[in-house]
């Protein structure tokens, strides 16, 4: 098909030609030549006018006819129309399907500014907040959503951890919230109404929590007995000796194991932070390493103390003891006789740590993140030859988290291992300065 200008062209030229010639043959070429550019403005102004009144009058859906380049130009806008058309439609389709699909979240999800205003929120950031899209967008989120800890974590910057809270509207309900930073320094709050699961973990804890309790006194009960029987030297304890021994020895260990759980299920239960006490730290590991060269006896470990003296800390002392002696005496069992065991209290940056350094069997790197969950054992033969329930390092992972502490572990199969717990700085008492001593 021929360009369309140069059709335009071709005419026009014809025009004018023509319109020259015929006046040459009447002898006014000049006249006939403005006569007939005239009436071919004329046309395309016409045209023009045709044009403008169409794209205004929407409800004529087709172009009007013309010729030539005109034809071309209408036909042309026409097609656009129908393809502008046919997206906006596609768009508008989106729209639904993601306000559908939005509204259906069980989530509340709520678009924030770089300024923490809400640009936008679905259904149900107004069933788990309270928020109104009409009246809140625009709003600061923190004048809406009014809670301490949430105002700390919006401010806070560390969005790799989740919040729980209360419902603003309805204390009943417990939400669990998520801030995912995305595009330009914008933010996705996303809230999970949590309650039934919290429910469950609850139910699960008192559970576990009950059964411990309740087994525990017929267990001391039993133990009771069976020392009795040992200790009474007649025919009974000739005969059964052995038996009772061994008896006494799995009631010692099921009584360890349900003093763990309910050590457990005590820590879980409250996660309020330990801070009554003002904790001697250098006195605590200095008396667990004595307790450890007890448990050591005749194997000898060689444990070494370096403890930065005036440095104390505000928590729960017998929390603290626990989480101590664990990883101290895990390492006594853990390394062969003989050798090496450090432990090192001192401060760094902005953190307190306590190193539990040894030489021991190591762990591979496969079982290091799995070793806090509970009855984890690497190797459970060895773990209950001494006497371990495999919740010990269950403990010392849910104490140092109340003590918004942490626990890091690393280790090398046959080279040792290092436990370190890791607490902020401002649980830290200087005894140096501190005037309560
Ligand atoms: P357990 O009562 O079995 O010692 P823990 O929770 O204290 O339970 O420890 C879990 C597992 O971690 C242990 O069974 C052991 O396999 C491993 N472990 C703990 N401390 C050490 C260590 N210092 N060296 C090597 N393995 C260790």
């Amino acid at each position: 098909m021929q360009n369309p200008w140069i059709s335009e062209a071709w005419r026009g030229g014809f025009l004018l030609g023509g319109a020259w010639f015929v006046g040459w043959l009447i002898g006014r070429p000049e006249t006939l030549l403005l006569i007939v550019m005239s009436a071919y403005l004329a046309w395309h102004l016409y045209n023009l006018y045709r044009l403008e009144r169409w794209y205004h009058k929407r409800k004529r859906f087709h172009p009007p006819a013309a010729r030539g380049i005109w034809g071309e130009v209408f036909h042309n806008i026409y097609q656009l129309q129908q393809r502008n058309r046919k997206r906006k439609r596609k768009l508008a389709r989106m729209l639904t399907r993601f306000n559908e699909f939005t509204s259906a979240m069980p989530d509340a999800i709520v678009v924030l500014s770089e300024d923490d205003q809400i640009e936008w929120l679905n259904k149900a950031a107004q069933h788990h907040l309270g928020l109104h899209p009409r009246q809140d967008v625009g709003q600061r989120i923190d004048n809406l959503v009014r809670h301490p800890r949430f105002a700390n974590f919006l401010t806070r910057g560390d969005y790799s951890k989740t919040l729980e809270l209360p419902s603003p509207i309805g204390t009943q309900r417990i939400l669990s919230i998520r801030i995912v930073p995305y595009g330009d320094r914008r933010r996705l709050l996303v809230v999970r109404d949590i309650t039934r699961l919290k429910h469950l973990e609850r139910v699960r804890q008192d559970f576990i929590a009950n059964v411990s309790h309740e087994l525990r006194t017929p267990l001391t009960v039993i133990a009771g007995y069976l020392e009795n029987m040992a200790d009474a030297g007649d025919a009974c304890s000739q005969q059964w000796g052995k038996s009772i021994n061994q008896m006494q020895g799995q009631s010692r260990r099921m009584i360890r194991i349900v003093e763990d759980l309910l050590t457990l299920s005590r820590l879980e239960a409250d996660d309020t932070p330990p801070l009554h006490d003002v904790v001697a730290v250098p006195a605590i590991l200095a008396a667990i390493r004595e307790e450890a060269i007890a448990l050591s006896g005749e194997a000898g470990h060689e444990i070494t103390l370096d403890t930065d003296r005036s440095l104390w800390l505000r928590g729960g002392e017998k929390a603290l003891y626990g989480v101590f002696s664990n990883l101290v005496f895990n390492a006594v069992q853990y390394t062969p006789p003989g050798s090496a065991i450090h432990i090192q209290w001192y401060k760094k940056g902005d953190s307190l740590y306590l190193d539990v350094r040894d030489s021991g069997i190591g762990i591979s790197a496969q079982h290091i993140p799995r070793l806090t969950e509970r009855f984890y054992r690497i190797d459970p033969g060895r773990s209950r030859e001494y006497g371990g329930t495999g919740l010990g390092l269950a403990i010392v992972k849910h104490a140092l988290e109340r003590h918004a502490g942490r626990l890091e572990i690393e280790s090398r199969v046959g080279e040792g291992s290092l436990f370190r717990c890791v607490f902020p700085d401002d649980l830290a008492i200087d005894r140096a300065t501190d005037a309560t001593e």
